[in-house]
């Protein structure tokens, strides 16, 4: 009996202890957590980078997912979800399937109208936080946004920072790559007659430690076939100014020069073809460049980059008309 009493009064000892641990470690590792995040910034993050990380789990349609912006809509029994989602699910919660009525949730409009949060480029450099609503307005535009694929063959959908692409065009679209600022291409076709919208051709240069998409092609320019040739820069149009580019196509005697600044490839590869900001050979001249018969395309494009002299200001002033 004896033996009994002290086993138990051992037993509820060590279930006491089990508990003090219990609570010493959680208390410890709290501590540690809140020592390891004082280290490297203020002890108050961890807690307000938690509470917004749930609030922004709450701001989160459960039905797609998507960030909610007014109006935002609640069942009878408060599930949430977004106005898009809304129209879907005819007039049913899809949460409890009950009749969803009309009801627009403002309290959580009103706490995300408080929200701060750093822009969602921010794993890619993007430093500026905004108010919730203001966010998405930034982030169309934000610089540190991916850049789309500029291969224009295919309607590639591949979307990534400018190193990501360049390893992309090199192993998924054996685009050529080339290093330095001048380049000398020919461009051969056997028939030259069928003008297809779908030559394209790009290449990859690499030069000021910067990549450039030099594309060639062949289109209707209303009734004329003809052949154009651009430069893009892969990065952003700030950045694109810093450089100028020249294109020479010549034979016969003749030849033609284009000079201009190379757009960047946020611009579509379309949109700068249909603004003809390049070179452009009537298919006539191109085939009278190519000498022979005028049955077979052979031409050969040299082409140069230089790198503009840089202007802190960020534009240019007319000395007199700047105050
Ligand atoms: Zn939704
Ligand atoms: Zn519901
Ligand atoms: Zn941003
Ligand atoms: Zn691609």
């Amino acid at each position: 009996m004896e033996f009994d009493s002290i086993d138990c009064m051992t037993s509820s000892d060590v279930i006491d202890d089990d508990d003090e641990i219990h609570h010493h470690n959680q208390l410890s590792s709290l501590l540690k957590s809140h020592s390891n995040n004082g280290s490297s910034n203020s002890i108050v993050s961890p807690a307000v980078h938690s509470s917004t990380t749930s609030v922004h789990e709450l701001l989160e349609c459960p039905v797609c997912t998507n960030s909610m912006y007014p109006p935002i809509h609640q069942c009878h029994n408060g599930h949430t979800l977004c106005s898009t989602c809304k129209t879907r699910v005819h007039n049913r919660c899809p949460t409890c399937r009950q009749e969803l009525g009309d009801i627009r949730c403002l309290a959580l409009e009103k706490v995300a109208e408080s929200l701060e949060l750093p822009c969602k480029y921010s794993s890619l450099g993007c430093p500026e936080i905004f108010p919730y609503y203001s966010k998405l307005k930034h982030e169309a535009l934000c610089n540190f946004r991916p850049y789309n694929c500029p291969y224009a063959g295919s309607e590639c959908t591949v979307v990534g920072g400018i190193p990501f692409l360049v390893a992309h065009l090199r192993d998924d679209h054996k685009v050529d790559m080339h290093s330095g600022c001048t380049f000398n291409h020919r461009y051969v076709k056997s028939n030259p007659r069928e003008v297809e919208n779908a030559t394209w051709m790009l290449t990859v240069f690499h030069c000021y430690g910067q990549y450039f998409c030099l594309h060639f092609e062949a289109f209707q320019l209303g009734m004329a076939p003809v052949y154009m040739a651009f430069l893009r820069f892969m990065g952003d149009e700030v950045e694109s100014r810093n450089y100028s580019y020249s294109l020479e196509v010549g034979g016969n005697g003749r030849k033609l020069i284009w000079e201009g600044t190379p757009r960047s490839i946020r611009d579509s590869h379309r949109k700068v073809r249909d603004s003809h900001d390049g070179l452009i050979i009537q298919r006539n001249m191109a085939l009278f460049f190519s000498g022979g018969d005028r049955k077979e395309l052979k031409l050969r494009v040299t082409g140069r980059i230089w790198k503009e002299q840089q202007n802190p200001e960020g534009g240019a002033c007319i000395p007199n008309l700047c105050s």
